[in-house]
């Protein structure tokens, strides 16, 4: 391998842009080439590509979203569109790449390596958390950081107002930032997909006693079809509880936004420098991920479309501490 094309894909997060300057970096400080392709996979198929040096990732530490752009691209789904890519790699003389980017993204990879037995690394770019094997995804940490600021706003006139607010968070269809957020907040609960299966959320909350001593109440629901969403569950609330002041606050993009965190950066710094080393160590088809504290590799067919579990003992502590 003599020169690696580093891309950006899908969902953009915070922290990108470190993971971009820290693969860009540590593959020049081990002798390799590097090219930076614009717009994900769609940049494979446009011809949109240029060398990158030192001085291409200078001043971005510190940057939210993606230098490089990033896009959603239908025409890599075909094996046309993907031998198209891959010509267009072969014409620039890229023979690794790394691509940052969440659950759809690293499908894509792992599809497109498996063809052309092109080496892939991937490395986790989602605020969602979504992907299995890894603690934590790039982005994650700043759009928690970015939700719990957000909330203590709203609590503020919600207090006010003596409301019930819910507050509709990101995640796909994970409740990582649901759930965390929550905790960090000091939300009264978080309704996510994970236990929807299980019990009624909405109804459990309700027969606990749900807001007996309290002037303001909040709420943060995951954005899954499976939750509903905000607007639906304040529906219900309206029609079944008439007694509740209920409002409805969909934070939306904002969470995608903003300086990374000194988490994120460091997460994006320590992940960008391993996918060097794991194509040093002839790695391909893995994502990098941290576990423990620890970089691991993890193939991509585990790492994708597998439902990381979230952590009970955070549903517990948020039931307890939201009597
Ligand atoms: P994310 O990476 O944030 O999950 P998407 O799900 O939108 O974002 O995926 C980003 C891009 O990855 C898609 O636009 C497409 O180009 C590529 N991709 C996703 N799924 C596949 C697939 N099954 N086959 C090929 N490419 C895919």
């Amino acid at each position: 391998i003599k020169t690696i094309g580093i891309l950006t894909s899908g969902g953009d997060a915070p922290g990108m842009n470190a993971a971009i300057r820290a693969v860009t970096r540590s593959a020049i400080f081990s002798g390799f080439s590097v090219k930076g392709i614009y717009r994900g996979y769609r940049g494979l198929i446009t011809n949109e590509i240029v060398d990158f040096k030192t001085q291409n990732v200078s001043n971005i530490i510190q940057m939210g979203g993606t230098i490089l752009k990033t896009a959603r691209c239908k025409e890599f789904q075909t094996p046309e569109g993907r031998q198209l890519a891959y010509d267009t790699l072969r014409q620039h003389g890229i023979d690794a790449l790394v691509v940052i980017g969440g659950d759809g993204s690293l499908t894509g990879a792992r599809i497109f390596a498996t063809e052309f037995n092109f080496p892939i690394i991937g490395l986790p770019g989602t605020i969602d958390n979504d992907l299995y094997g890894t603690d934590k995804t790039i982005g994650y940490d700043t759009a928690l950081n970015t939700i719990m600021e957000c909330v203590d706003k709203i609590r503020d006139t919600a207090t006010s107002h003596e409301r019930l607010f819910f507050i509709e968070v990101m995640g796909r269809d994970a409740g990582f930032l649901a759930l965390n957020g929550a905790i960090a907040s000091g939300a009264e609960a978080a309704i996510i997909p994970e236990i929807s299966t299980e019990v009624d959320q909405l109804a459990e909350l309700i027969q606990n006693g749900f807001r007996k001593s309290k002037n303001s109440s909040i709420v943060l629901v995951a954005e899954s079809p499976v939750t509903g969403g905000a607007m639906a569950l304040a529906e219900r609330v309206k029609n079944e509880y008439p007694g509740y002041d209920v409002r409805v606050s969909i934070l939306g993009h904002l969470q995608r936004g903003g300086s990374p965190t000194a988490s994120d950066r460091i997460l994006a710094s320590r992940l960008g420098a391993a996918a060097i080393d794991a194509l040093l160590d002839d790695q391909r088809n893995v994502m990098i991920g941290i576990s423990n504290d620890n970089i691991v590799y993890v193939p991509f067919s585990k790492a994708i479309k597998n439902d990381k579990p979230i952590n009970r003992e955070l549903l517990d502590t948020l039931r307890r501490l939201s009597i």
